[in-house]
C-alpha cells in the first residue's frame, strides 16, 4: 500500500510516540489540579507551549492550544470580529471551509460585508486588488492562507502583511500547511493571527493552536473553567498538546533534509509523468513550481483520464491519494472552481512525506500509466 496523502493527513512520528505515551500511562492528571499529578500534567502543557512559541518566534503567552485548526480558525475570526466590532473581511475564495463557513456564517447574521480578492489565472492573490479593496476599507480584517491545500500555491504573507499595517489592518492566515514545512519567524512578521494542526506534520489528530499576536484581543468561544488564559474552556487535550509540541520539534529539527526529501519526490513525479506517454497531463496553480507551491503537493488534471474516478481507480491498486482535499472529495472542488482557468476534469492531489520513497512514485506513475493505457485501448475498441 502507498501512502501519499499528507496533505490531508500524516503518520504518527515515532518520537513522537515515545513522547505521549507518558502521558497515556502515568501521567493522567488534570492540569487545573492544584496536586502533584495536576502539577505534573500542567508542566507537560506549559513546556510544550513554551516549545512551540520558541520554535515560531512567539512568546508563549502568545499560542493557545485547540483542538485543531478548524476550531483556531473559528476562534481567530468570530473572536476578532466580537471583539472589534469588525464590519468588513477581505478573503480569497479559494480558502479552506474552515475560514469561508466561518464568515459567511457571519455574513448570514449580518455581521460582517465580505470581499473576495481577485485571483491571477494560478490562484495567486492578486495584491494590487487587495490594496484597492484596503484604500476602500481601511481597518478591515484581512483572512488569505499562507498555503492553499488542494493546489499547495504559497502566498506571499509578508508582502501582505505590509499592507495590512499601511491600512490599519488585522491580518489572519490560515497556516495549517506550512507549520512544520516553512520556517516561521514572528517576531519579524507583523501577523496577528495564525493557526496550526498537529496532525498535519506527524503529530495526534484533535489538537492545534492559534497565535494570537500579544496586542491583540479576542472574544472567547467556549467558556468554561477558564482554561487557556480564559480564551479557550475545557480540559486541556495533554496528550495532544505534548505531542503537538513534539511533532513540532521534529519537524523544525529536520526541516532542510526532509523538505529537500518531499521536494525531490516531487520533482521526481512531474519528470516520471512527462516521460510517461500519458497525455494532457495539467498542473493546477503552481503546483509545477518548487518555489511558488508547497514542496509536498501536486495537483493534475488529467484530461485523457476518466473523469470522477482515477482517485478510486488508484485506491483500487492501494494508492492512497486526494481528489481536491479530504474535506471536501465528495463533490466538486470550490477550490478549482475558483480557478480563473479551472479544469473540467478531476483533479487529484499528490502530497508527500518524508517517509514516502522513489519507488512509490514509480508505483504510482505505473499505475496511472496502466490505467491510462486501459482507457485507451478501450477508446480504440469504440472507433472499430
Ligand atoms: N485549514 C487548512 C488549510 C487545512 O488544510 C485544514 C485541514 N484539511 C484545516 C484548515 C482544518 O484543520 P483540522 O483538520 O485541524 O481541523
Amino acid at each position: 500500500k502507498i501512502y501519499c496523502d499528507n496533505a490531508a493527513t500524516t503518520a504518527l512520528d515515532p518520537e513522537v510516540i515515545d513522547a505521549i505515551i507518558p502521558y497515556l500511562s502515568e501521567d493522567y492528571g488534570n492540569p487545573s489540579s492544584t496536586h502533584w499529578a495536576g502539577r505534573k500534567a500542567k508542566e507537560g502543557v506549559e513546556s510544550a507551549r513554551r516549545t512551540v512559541a520558541g520554535l515560531l518566534g512567539a512568546n508563549p503567552g502568545e499560542i493557545y492550544f485547540t483542538s485543531g485548526a478548524t476550531e483556531a480558525n473559528n476562534l481567530a475570526l468570530t473572536g476578532a470580529i466580537k471583539a472589534y466590532e469588525i464590519s468588513h473581511v477581505i478573503t480569497s475564495r479559494i480558502e479552506h471551509k474552515a475560514v469561508l463557513q466561518t464568515l459567511r456564517q457571519h455574513e448570514k447574521e449580518g455581521d460582517i460585508e465580505i470581499s473576495y480578492v481577485r485571483l491571477d489565472e494560478r490562484g495567486n492573490v492578486d495584491t494590487y486588488h487587495l490594496e484597492n479593496l484596503l484604500r476602500a476599507n481601511p481597518q478591515s480584517l484581512i483572512s488569505l492562507m499562507h498555503a492553499n491545500n488542494e493546489i499547495g500555491n504559497i502566498t506571499n504573507i509578508e508582502a501582505i502583511s505590509k499592507l495590512a499595517k499601511r491600512y490599519d489592518a488585522i491580518f489572519h492566515s490560515d497556516t495549517t500547511q506550512t507549520i512544520g514545512k516553512v520556517v516561521f519567524d514572528l517576531s519579524d512578521l507583523e501577523i496577528d493571527f495564525i493557526v496550526g494542526s498537529a496532525h498535519k506534520f506527524h503529530g495526534p489528530k484533535g489538537v492545534g493552536f492559534l497565535y494570537i499576536n500579544k496586542k491583540h484581543k479576542i472574544a472567547p468561544q467556549i467558556h468554561g473553567g477558564g482554561q487557556e488564559k480564559g480564551q479557550r474552556g475545557g480540559t486541556e487535550n495533554v496528550i495532544g498538546i505534548v505531542g503537538l509540541a513534539r511533532a513540532l520539534e521534529v519537524a523544525c529539527k529536520n526541516h532542510e533534509e526532509s523538505q529537500a526529501k518531499v521536494g525531490k519526490l516531487k520533482q521526481y513525479l512531474i519528470s516520471k509523468l512527462a516521460i510517461s506517454g500519458i497525455e494532457g497531463v495539467c498542473y493546477n496553480g503552481e503546483s509545477r513550481s518548487s518555489e511558488n507551491s508547497l514542496p509536498n503537493v501536486v495537483s493534475v488534471s488529467f484530461t485523457c483520464l476518466p473523469g470522477g474516478n482515477i482517485v478510486e481507480l488508484l485506491d483500487e491498486a492501494g494508492i492512497a491519494v486526494s481528489g481536491g482535499s479530504a474535506c471536501s472529495s465528495l463533490g466538486t472542488s470550490h477550490v478549482i472552481a475558483a480557478l480563473p482557468c479551472q479544469s473540467e476534469k478531476e483533479n487529484v492531489r499528490f502530497s508527500f512525506s518524508k517517509f514516502n520513497t522513489f519507488k512509490e512514485v514509480d508505483q504510482i506513475v505505473e499505475t496511472l500509466a496502466g490505467i491510462y493505457g486501459s482507457v485507451r485501448v478501450a477508446r480504440q475498441g469504440a472507433l472499430q
